[in-house]
């Protein structure tokens, strides 16, 4: 499947909670969970400044939905996020038997970004959603959102590297 006006809607959302992470000392990564009507159930944002490297907003998805959804409704779900699920919260993903992923920037194009920049690599592989959670439908990236993630995840890198800006 492609994206369609309403996944670019969701997605820029999921932008807006990035750039809000970031301006609040965190990661820039958003994201949101969708139901079959098409109503935002749950949304939030990357939040590991105070020391939990595990507070990714794909994983929090994850777990609301255990105690907020019925299996049907998880599996008919789309999670939108600003950056490709890294494996924890794809594997998270897959326990819960949630639908549809939709991402603005992979992993692999995250990864390549930090690399030009100087960025120590992440201590977690960045496998594809696919090679950890094979059944579930991914789409991505877009790319009418590059440009914008590109600019954050550069600010975040120069603050980590402590060259100012951020
Ligand atoms: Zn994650």
């Amino acid at each position: 499947m492609s994206l369609t006006d309403d996944d670019l809607t969701h997605l820029r959302r999921c932008v807006e909670l990035a750039r809000e992470g970031l301006e609040d000392g965190d990661e820039p990564f958003g994201s949101l969970l969708v139901d079959a009507g098409g109503t935002v159930r749950f949304e939030d944002r990357n939040r590991v400044k105070d020391g939990d490297e595990t507070r990714h907003p794909e994983l929090e998805i994850a777990c609301w939905s255990a105690s907020h959804l019925s299996p049907e409704e998880r599996a008919s779900a789309t999670v939108y996020t600003s950056g490709e699920h890294c494996p924890m919260c794809a594997a998270a993903h897959g326990w819960m038997g949630l639908g549809r992923i939709v991402y603005a920037v992979s992993s692999a194009q995250l990864s390549e970004w930090r690399a030009d920049w100087g960025a120590p690599p992440s201590p977690v592989v960045a496998l594809p959603i696919n090679a950890v959670a094979p059944d579930v439908p991914v789409d991505g990236p877009a790319p009418e959102l590059e440009d914008e993630m590109r600019e954050l995840h550069h600010r975040h890198v120069q603050r980590a590297l402590g060259r100012g800006d951020g």
